[in-house]
């Protein structure tokens, strides 16, 4: 086949979605080039914006970083410019420093705030539409609430200390929530009584979160009371200034802060294209997503418009986005291979999830599922991981767990704070050092002397690998470091034996299991079936632990050490060869995966190293601007 060129414009949901399956799709085609353009060089999780605005995450929590995303794809070339047009006689798609050859174009150029011309939003309010509206407002909140603490008129500072926030959709209730959930950060912050702070949702529709149930926006509408958020309905906001709002019923309400979160509009750029324009600005598609205008252009998600199933059109969300991408990119495929492109739209809306904060959320799965509270959160957090997940990417996988459950402050997070806490791994050093000496200790005796492990007596004390006359003996009491040679031996001493510094109370140390449990013998015994291997297993059972041991002193990866020493420890529970008085061993070993190896240890070294080194190699070099091939 000759050259294609499909260029993907925009890397939002739609985008991102759209060039991964087409780039496995094409990835044997040497023919097929996928361009993705986007102004940034990140994909921005749009839905995550309002944990930025209220800083429960990091700034750089919501980026991803695209060459991290497509870094695999080699099909994949990555542009980061704006779009300005699209050049339909001579098929370029033009940006502001070049242009593209095409063949089909994808457009995902997404939405952006509408204000419907509302006098003063432009001037004095907020919007919450991109990562740079989110860091704009996070930096206005703390500076009002700063100026309020110290604002000693009490007209000036009630409006330095009221946030406003207007419409009552995904972005305006998830916003107020978030909001009130930092409040008493904040407040502490400047030395206020949390109390100053207030928080009103104004909505001009007689009920609030219209596009759910009742009975979850009636829920969600009783927690937002319960935490005193005031909540205006049939409350249209007509003027902004910036210190108070002009109210429809001619009344003002005082706020230094107006979030305006009451419509979305097409992102403005969309009138370049010379495509058919509806409602919004966006721009009008038929049932496979191409532009009515052109068939070898497709306009996907937000910024499409298909009256198929409402005269609104489709909902703009991301299940919206990623359905019509869908429908797109298999049109592009079928038209590449000569075959109709003539797949229709689906709708298919699975539910909607929505957080009030980072404890409190109401989800309505598949319209049967109502859940509220601790479950409600838990489905949103599993299907954003989801999507990492569906865009094959671990590393941002890896990220979010850290942001939304280990690495939080404030104890912003579903546990309400239990799982997060940052603290100095050099109190777990001690441990460390004495989890190591323990191995060395232990290793010692397996490693010298009539003892040793590397002689030829048979130190595994079960009893399908002990001579017929005692086999049906049981393993029971043996241990890892004094198991005899023989089944006699085995026997007699498994009551005394001692593992590694263990002591004995005036009483025999108790065992954890008297004998192996039934499915653990059955593994054991499949896995170590005869002697042979029974002494290969011993020999390398002490050099492991000898190794364990050492990187553990040394603070050589700590994390896997840690992980494996619990990991021996439990086996050695199971297979009926340890004492209650070494259990102390298990939590000892999970709390040094605390990264203790880079408190006096090697890994403050070697692990940043090979982060680099990995990196590099799997990522590439992280730059700011993607290069491609350009027509100039
Ligand atoms: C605060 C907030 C909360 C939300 N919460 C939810 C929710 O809980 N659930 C839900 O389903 N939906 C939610 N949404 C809606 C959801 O984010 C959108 O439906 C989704 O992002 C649309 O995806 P998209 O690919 O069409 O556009 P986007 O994800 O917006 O991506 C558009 C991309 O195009 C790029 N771009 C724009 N113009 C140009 C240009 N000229 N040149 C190059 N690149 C350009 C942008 O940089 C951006 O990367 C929320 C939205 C917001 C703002």
């Amino acid at each position: 086949m000759a050259q294609k060129n499909i260029v993907i414009v925009g890397a939002g949901f739609a985008g991102v979605y759209a060039t991964k399956r087409l780039a496995k799709h094409f990835k044997r085609d040497k023919d097929v080039t996928i361009t993705l353009i986007d102004r940034h060089s990140y994909f921005t999780y749009m839905t995550e914006l309002h944990e930025v605005a209220a800083d429960r995450v990091p700034e750089d929590a919501i980026q991803y970083d695209l060459q991290r995303l497509f870094c695999r794809r080699k099909n994949v070339k990555l542009v980061t410019d704006t779009v300005t047009t699209i050049d339909r006689a001579n098929k370029l798609v033009k940006t502001k420093h070049g242009a593209y050859p095409y063949d089909y174009v994808m457009l995902g150029i997404g939405s952006e705030p509408n204000d419907f011309g509302t006098p003063g939003v432009k001037e004095h309010g907020f919007t919450l539409g991109s990562w740079e509206h989110a860091v704009q407002l996070k930096e206005h909140i703390k500076d009002v609430v700063r100026r309020g603490a110290i604002e000693h008129d009490p007209a000036k500072r009630k409006a330095l200390l009221s946030i406003v926030v207007v419409g009552s959709g995904f972005t305006g209730t998830e916003t107020i929530g978030e909001l009130r959930d930092w409040r008493d950060t904040l407040a502490k912050e400047s030395k206020l009584d949390p109390e100053e702070i207030s928080f009103a949702l104004m909505e001009m529709a007689p009920t609030i979160m219209n596009m759910l149930d009742r009975s979850d926006a009636d829920k969600a509408e009783r927690y937002l009371l319960k935490r005193g958020v005031k909540v205006m309905k049939n409350t249209g906001v007509v003027g902004v200034h910036d210190d108070h709002v002009d109210l429809k019923d001619g009344s003002t309400y005082p706020t230094a802060t107006l979030i305006w979160t009451a419509g979305v509009k097409a992102t403005d750029q969309a009138k370049n294209f010379g495509l058919t324009q509806a409602h919004a600005g966006r721009i009008v598609v038929d049932e496979t997503m191409a532009s009515k205008d052109d068939k070898n252009i497709y306009v996907v998600g937000d910024v499409s418009f298909f009256d198929g199933h409402s005269d609104r059109g489709e909902p703009q969300i991301v299940q919206g986005a990623e359905a019509s991408a869908h429908t797109a990119l298999v049109n592009i495929e079928n038209a590449m291979a000569g075959k109709p492109a003539d797949v229709a739209y689906k709708a298919s809306y699975s539910g909607f999830m929505v957080s009030l904060g980072s404890k409190y959320g109401v989800a309505n799965i598949m319209g049967w599922l109502h859940l509220s509270g601790f479950f409600a959160m838990l489905m949103k957090h599993l299907v954003n991981m989801l999507y990492f997940l569906q865009n094959y990417s671990g590393y941002y996988f890896f990220q979010y767990m850290m942001h939304e459950f280990f690495r939080t402050r404030n104890d912003r997070n579903i546990m309400r704070g239990h799982i997060s806490r940052q603290g100095n791994v050099l109190w777990t050093l001690p441990a460390r050092l004495y989890l190591g000496a323990m191995w060395l200790v232990d290793v010692s005796h397996k490693i010298s002397g009539d003892a040793s492990w590397f002689l030829p007596k048979l130190r595994l004390p079960f009893d399908w690998l002990m001579p017929a006359a005692t086999s049906g003996a049981s393993a029971a009491g043996a241990d890892a470091t004094s198991a005899a040679s023989g089944a006699a031996e085995t026997t007699t001493t498994a009551a005394k034996a001692v593992f590694s510094l263990s002591y004995e109370y005036g009483k025999e140390p108790m065992m954890v299991f008297d004998k192996m449990p039934s499915w653990m013998y059955s593994i054991t015994k499949a896995m170590i079936p005869n002697q042979d291997v029974a002494f290969f297993m011993q020999r390398t059972m002490t050099v492991v632990e000898l190794l364990i041991g050492l990187a553990l002193v040394a603070g050589l990866f700590t994390f896997v050490c840690g992980g494996v020493s619990a990991m021996f420890t439990m086996i050695f529970c199971l297979s009926g060869m340890f004492y209650w008085t070494n259990m102390w061993m298990i939590p000892v070993a999970i709390a040094v995966m605390n990264g203790s190896g880079r408190a006096f240890g090697l890994d403050k070294w070697v692990v940043p190293y090979l982060q680099k080194t990995f990196g590099k190699w799997w990522y590439g070099t992280p730059k700011a601007l993607y290069d491609s091939d350009v027509v100039k």
